[in-house]
């Protein structure tokens, strides 16, 4: 009797495996039931994994192992030249007022951003600046004091940036390997003396100056694309937006670094708008 009831309940799970992987190809999961002649067949255990393969029925129904193959689950980070993937970027901080508001937004969202800051505010925000980077953003150098690198020269470029990278390391972070330049203010001969890939935009909802966060929040949600890399400020109006961001933007796109969308190689150089 025993025997019967663990050959109808095998039949019976194998039954619903197939039709699981019939109609959920995609699922990553796999039944597996063991059923034993010592048990009752209500015991039989069973377990949830992913495998790579379908393994046949075995001959014994009552030691019998049904498994049911599903495709594994995709890599975290997701390739952006295949995906629709947007960077958000925050330009000025870290700020005291705006930035925790902002990694807030995205650590309860759990997605990630870029945060171009200003070498001279970096000390005094030090553990802003290391939420950012332990939380998983992307930081990038965006000059010491934000002048305008048409107005100033080659000498003073360098060490705008070089002060802000020795700065930023010195806090024990990691030197950033983005440079965006302050004002959109750049030139191609710059890229000589400027050995990180200079970051730019193709999205610009002019945050800067809304006084309400829904109009942010609006100029950015109807402009996003795939491939975006949106230029936004580290302030307290654009910070209040952007937890109403991600949320309209989560379903439609992957929220990614810049270095993510760009997938850029570790010693890339050149000027960069997005995709
Ligand atoms: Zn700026």
């Amino acid at each position: 009797m025993l025997y019967f009831a663990a050959v109808l309940t095998a039949t019976a799970v194998l039954m619903a495996a197939v039709e699981l992987r019939s109609s959920s190809s995609k699922m990553p999961v796999v039944a597996e039931v063991k059923l034993t002649k010592s048990t009752q067949a209500s015991t039989s255990q069973i377990k949830i994994h992913t495998i790579d393969q379908i393994l046949p029925e075995q001959d014994n129904p009552s030691d019998s192992l049904v498994r049911l193959l599903a495709t594994p689950p995709p890599p975290p980070t997701p390739d952006c030249a295949v995906a629709a993937c947007v960077a958000l970027t925050f330009d000025d901080g870290p700020n005291a007022d705006s930035t925790p508001i902002i990694l807030d937004a995205l650590k309860k969202e759990r997605v990630k951003a870029t945060f171009f800051v200003i070498g001279l505010k970096v000390v005094a925000n030090s553990e802003l600046m290391h939420r950012m980077q332990k939380e998983g953003n992307e930081i990038g150098n965006h000059t010491w004091a934000h002048p305008n690198l048409l107005k100033i020269s080659r000498a003073q470029i360098e060490q705008q940036i070089s002060q802000t990278q020795a700065t930023i390391t010195s806090l024990g972070l990691p030197a950033p390997k983005l440079f965006r330049p302050p004002y959109e203010a750049f030139t191609k001969p710059m890229l000589a003396y400027i050995h990180m890939p200079v970051i730019l935009w193709n999205i610009d909802p002019k945050d800067w100056k809304e006084k309400d966060p829904k109009h942010v929040a609006d100029a950015v949600v109807s402009q996003a694309r795939s491939g975006g890399l949106i230029v936004m400020h580290d302030k307290p109006t654009t910070a209040a937006a952007v937890e109403k961001i991600i949320q309209d933007l989560k379903p439609r796109f992957k929220l990614v670094t810049v270095s993510e969308l760009l997938n850029l190689a570790p010693d890339a150089q050149g000027i960069f708008i997005g995709r």
